[in-house]
């Protein structure tokens, strides 16, 4: 007996010793690599559907791909049949990679897709696994990882080209289409010690992602204009968000009147009686068919400024319009309209339309060549899905192209706000910048939503608008501007 445990006690020494002077034999036994992970500060791939979100469309992955993951997608694909994406928060390798294959392949035959998120990062083996997702994605902010792998004592480039260790490599992409040439860059581009991130360029160049989501623009633009340094946009104080929207005009390649897209202008304050200054800025896209007729797409760019020390940003009032008129601008400008459209970033709105009745009122083209206004005031933030177009009760020639876009969107599209006699809604048709086009006789629809608890409140920042909201107004605007300008319809006699 006690030879045996003398035998017994040596041979675990011996384990042991092999373990602290060579501790990856851990991994080569798959039931203990879970524990040497967690040894070495390392959590073992998880699949899991957080806590806060109520559809289970979306599986979520944490961790180092090991011996058990096999095992455990499989079983997380079978208990949820509905899973289309698989989103990798952070896979930054794996310990074994005939199983990482042989998972990854498991993802391919189910056709999910793969998604990094916002901060998300994969890596090494991680990548490889990303590469099974049959439509592939990453935000703009996550992180790709690629370099070589290394056998005992070689590096992967030790080996010839065409060495059988290379095959199960290549055979890999090949199925899953991507270039072989992703494969001899991933070995050049860091040795196994090291690791490469990928730049945008190779992410496109070896077709790592099938779909490129690039951060939303309307909302950048929209969260820069509603960030605390432009001050709340307060007219006399708003240079800032001129300079910002002046550089896009350009930048988009609009005509300007006069060389220059600033239209500077003085009005009598109602509350001091002073005389005070204002800039309009206002650019155009010439029309194709219609060159010297106008529609001009309006909405007013300041805000309320810094009040008692608190910033009011304005993010729906009116950084949604203003970023809607850069965004609109650069459409128009790729898709030329068959009337020329003025877009015009109205100032002064706040203190009493005064931007949109100087524009009125010193218009740079006649007046008369100025057929239609659409304003936009407050666009973002509504959590019922409703949006209004005002100004149908007193042009309703516009109503039933409008009513055909409407239908084609999500969003609960309403018309009213425009009907003095109605009792039941507030009159809007004087209360935002068509006000002064109304009053000229030039027919004019107003988007925009019912007051929230932000509105004129230093609580209407970026973060509390509606993003899916906002896109949807937004691309509902956009077709409406452009059902009208291809059709154009005559007045209804009244
Ligand atoms: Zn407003």
């Amino acid at each position: 007996m006690k030879k045996t445990f003398i035998v017994i006690g040596i041979l675990l020494l011996i384990i042991v010793g092999i373990v602290v002077f060579n501790p990856q034999i851990l991994f080569a036994f798959r039931a203990t690599q879970k524990m040497a992970l967690n040894l070495e500060g390392e959590q073992a791939a998880a699949f899991y559907f957080p806590e806060n979100k109520t559809s289970k469309d979306t599986l979520y992955m944490k961790g180092v791909i090991y011996g058990g993951t096999l095992g455990d997608i499989k079983e997380a694909l079978d208990e949820n049949p509905q899973v289309t994406t698989l989103r990798m928060v952070e896979v930054p390798g794996s310990v074994d990679d005939e199983v990482n294959l042989l998972a990854s392949r498991e993802i391919r035959k189910r056709n999910i897709n793969t998604y990094i998120p916002e901060q998300g990062m994969v890596a090494s083996g991680g990548t490889d696994m990303f590469l099974a997702g049959k439509e592939r994605a990453a935000h703009a902010t996550a992180k790709l990882g690629v370099h070589s792998w290394a056998g005992m004592d070689k590096e992967a480039l030790d080996y010839p080209k065409d060495h059988e260790e290379h095959k199960k490599y290549l055979k890999y992409y090949e199925e899953m289409n991507i270039p072989s040439e992703f494969y001899w860059y991933t070995l050049e581009a860091a040795p196994a010690s090291n690791i490469h991130w990928m730049t945008p360029e190779e992410i496109t160049k070896y077709k790592v992602v099938t779909q490129t989501t690039k951060p939303n623009e309307l909302l950048t633009i929209q969260q820069t204009l509603a960030s605390d340094a432009f001050e709340g946009r307060g007219t006399g104080k708003n240079q800032k968000a001129q300079d910002f929207i002046r550089n896009y005009f350009k930048e988009i390649g609009l005509q300007s009147f006069n060389n220059s897209f600033d239209i500077p202008f003085t009005f009598k304050e109602r509350k001091t009686g002073k005389e005070r200054k204002a800039v309009n800025l206002v650019g155009y896209v010439k029309g194709k068919t219609y060159p010297d007729t106008y529609l001009v797409v309006g909405a007013h760019y300041d805000h309320l400024g810094v009040v008692d020390g608190v910033v009011y940003n304005g993010a729906d009032d009116n950084a949604s319009g203003t970023a809607a008129i850069i965004m609109l601008a650069k459409y128009f400008k790729k898709n030329t309209p068959e009337h020329s459209i003025i877009f015009a970033a109205f100032d002064a709105e706040e203190l009493g339309l005064h931007g949109s009745i100087n524009f009125v009122k010193s218009p740079p083209v006649p007046l008369d060549q100025i057929k239609f206004n659409v304003n936009m005031d407050m666009i973002s933030r509504n959590p019922k899905n409703e949006i209004y177009i005002s100004g149908t009760h007193q042009f309703p020639q516009f109503k039933p192209l409008l009513q055909k876009v409407a239908a084609k969107s999500s969003l609960k599209v309403s018309f009213g706000h425009d009907d003095p006699s109605d009792t039941t809604k507030d009159y809007w048709m004087d209360s935002s910048d068509n006000s002064a086009f109304l009053h000229a006789g030039i027919p004019n629809i107003s988007f925009g939503e019912e007051d929230h608890p932000g509105y004129h409140h230093h609580t209407d920042d970026f973060e509390r608008i509606h993003p899916t909201f906002f896109k949807k107004t937004f691309l509902l605007i956009q077709s409406s501007i452009e059902a009208i300008d291809k059709n154009f319809p005559n007045p209804v006699k009244k």
